[in-house]
């Protein structure tokens, strides 16, 4: 039967959670006119489980995804109820902005984002299949007799597709506790020949801060000084809430080990991989069998509600195993549960199956971004949904993609490997995976994005012109203590020892008062100068091998016929098909000699 109703669209995205917000705002602000399907109007940019945005290495993302135009870091500024700058006792590059989030406030604020963007239509749709003729998507299906005719697709379900809870013994269908799954997605996405497996994850229990002992846990406030995560944010001005911190002990892990069985990951009801870096409760006490206690925090999840999340204990064991454990817990012995943790698992697809730019290799025009490619966290998935969205408006305005490099950004970093790489667990952000981590600070993000932003057309003038302003402090500032002297040194080389600052620059140059220079801009020009030698290397490592890496390997490249190269070398090479040689060094299975094999012909060839 044909569908009655037609609606046309340059790009459709489908699914309103984080990283879906951020492609439909990137590809509308691009100019496409962009429609953002999603299940539920009332869940657009929820957060699934952990009440906040950022941390180490994902603060850093979330900068990146500002810098660029993207929302998430305006978003949190106005909705944070604490912000904490973590690992201040280590160098800049560890630096890391995280925030509590009002969890209610961040999603309405995000769906205020969306509904005000031009060129974008938000509606509530259960999208079931997509359309593709001849290898290009055309559109989606949706319930209900309609059809979303469109030229790109970006699909952004989540933990949507085919997904099962899991609490004890008991199993729902759902990607979210209280919603549905999309099943047909999955079918027909396996029908045009996509690979997908299955990943797990968790969540912990909520509890009721009424019935809380709050007098008895170690509180944990905000900074005195909180700092914003967006550069357009001047000062975060709301009122900051405290965590508290409590902890497992000895009972609790018996209880846990004692019910291992009903716990559906050790009863074989589960046997899809979970986050190793997040575990559960009852990973964490089997796998740490030596440690007699974690630590819990206890989490507000907004300001017009008493639930604490309790982060540090997702779990999947049964109900009366919770309500024990919880009970058993310094602080908690008379606390309501107000929802019980669950295990979801859910498809994802294998990301090897797409380019740089997140289009598929199979169907041109389908974009897959987020949790559907194997990734953890808002921040990963929000990276990925508005390098997805800039790219798919890109191509149809027929410009040229936007691929970061590695020593560009972390999200850079996050793309390359999950391309290349592919996933084994469910992949989340780290400052180790980042070769030049130096170079990716939270602080100069917009130094390193900002200007890219604006050559595609992400960044808007008003974010231009303050950047710019900025970056006429920062040159100021380094000339002027560049080719001002005190005592025969530079001032820029007084500033490289240890114990000097800016106050005595100051004393050594009156006249530098004069510039009234910003507390940003100070920082900045400290930390450019403190670190200039490291950041000179890694600088210079780069230039290096940008060379060779650069080469670039042509598309329509026949593995089979290059002499001398291994046979895993070719399977891997002809089934990632990377666009450079740094890419295909970086194919796990690849190997120094037959990168050298590969470089030999390329040249031979060319
Ligand atoms: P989601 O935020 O899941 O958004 C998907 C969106 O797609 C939703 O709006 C949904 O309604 C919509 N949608 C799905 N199918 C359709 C369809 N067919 N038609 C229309 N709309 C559709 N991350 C961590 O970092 N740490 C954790 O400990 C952690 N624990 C988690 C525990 C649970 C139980 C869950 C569910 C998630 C957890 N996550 C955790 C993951 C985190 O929630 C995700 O990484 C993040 O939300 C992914 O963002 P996304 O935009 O890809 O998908």
């Amino acid at each position: 039967m044909s569908p009655s109703v037609y609606y046309e669209y340059d790009v459709v995205v489908v699914g309103a959670g984080h990283a879906g917000c951020e492609a439909a705002l990137a590809a509308a602000r691009l100019g496409a006119k962009t429609a953002l399907l999603t299940m539920n109007c009332d869940t657009v940019g929820q957060m699934s489980c952990n009440p906040a945005i950022g941390g180490v290495a994902k603060g850093q993302i979330v900068r990146e995804i500002d810098a660029l135009g993207g929302e998430m870091g305006r978003v949190i500024d106005e909705t944070g109820i604490q912000f904490r700058m973590l690992n201040l006792s280590k160098g800049p590059a560890m630096h890391s902005p995280r925030a509590q989030a009002d969890k209610k406030a961040y999603q309405f604020c995000m769906k205020w984002k969306v509904e005000q963007q031009e060129n974008l239509t938000l509606r509530q749709e259960m999208v079931k299949g997509l359309i593709v003729e001849q290898d290009r998507i055309s559109g989606v299906i949706v319930h209900g007799d309609a059809q979303y005719h469109c030229r790109a697709v970006i699909l952004t379900t989540g933990t949507f597709l085919q997904a099962i809870m899991h609490t004890g013994e008991a199993k729902t269908k759902g990607g979210r506790a209280g919603e549905g799954t999309t099943g047909t997605l999955s079918d027909s996405l396996v029908h045009l020949g996509f690979e997908l497996q299955r990943f797990k994850t968790g969540t912990p229990a909520r509890l009721n801060g009424r019935t809380i002992n709050f007098s008895v846990l170690d509180e944990q406030p905000g900074d005195e000084d909180p700092q914003p995560f967006s550069f357009m944010t001047e000062k975060i001005n709301q009122p900051q809430m405290s965590c508290y911190l409590t902890e497992t002990n000895d009972y609790v892990h018996k209880l846990i080990n004692e019910n291992l069985d009903r716990a559906p990951m050790y009863s074989g009801q589960i046997n899809s991989t979970g986050p190793r870096y997040c575990p559960s409760i009852e990973d964490k006490v089997v796998r740490f069998a030596e440690r007699d206690s974690h630590q819990i925090f206890l989490e507000p999840e907004g300001r017009y509600t008493n639930e604490y999340y309790c982060n540090g204990i997702s779990t999947s064991l049964p109900r009366d195993v919770q309500d024990k454990m919880i009970h058993s817990i310094r602080g908690l012995e008379n606390t309501e549960i107000m929802r019980y943790g669950y295990a979801v698992e859910y498809d994802f697809a294998t990301p090897t199956q797409l380019n740089p730019t997140l289009e598929t290799k199979q169907v041109e025009g389908l974009y897959f971004a987020g949790q559907l490619n194997g990734t953890t966290g808002y921040e990963e998935a929000a990276g990925q949904g508005l390098l997805a969205g800039l790219n798919a408006a890109l191509k149809i305005a027929r410009k040229d993609d936007f691929i970061l490099d590695r020593n560009e950004a972390y999200l850079g970093v996050l793309i390359d490997d999950l391309v290349t790489k592919g996933v084994d667990e469910p992949y989340r952000m780290f400052t180790s995976r980042a070769e030049f981590r130096l170079l990716l600070r939270q602080d100069n993000a917009d130094r390193r994005m900002t200007p890219v932003g604006r050559r595609i057309g992400s960044v808007s003038n008003e974010r231009w012109q303050k950047y710019q302003a900025y970056d006429t402090e920062l040159k100021k500032a380094a000339q002027f203590i560049q080719s001002t002297r005190y005592q025969g040194n530079t001032l820029e080389e007084w500033l490289r020892r240890q114990d000097i600052g800016w106050t005595q620059i100051s004393e050594f140059a009156p006249a530098l008062e004069d510039f009234h220079f910003s507390e940003r801009a100070i920082q900045q020009t400290l930390i450019e100068v403190q670190y200039a030698g490291y950041i000179r290397r890694q600088t210079a490592e780069i230039e290096k091998q940008k060379n060779v890496e650069a080469l670039h390997i042509p598309d329509h490249i026949d593995y089979q016929v290059v002499p001398n190269l291994r046979n895993e070398a070719k399977e891997k090479l002809s089934r990632v098909k990377p666009r450079n040689v740094g890419q295909a060094g970086r194919i796990s299975g690849v190997t120094p000699a037959d990168l050298t094999v590969l470089v030999l012909y390329l040249n031979s060839s060319s």
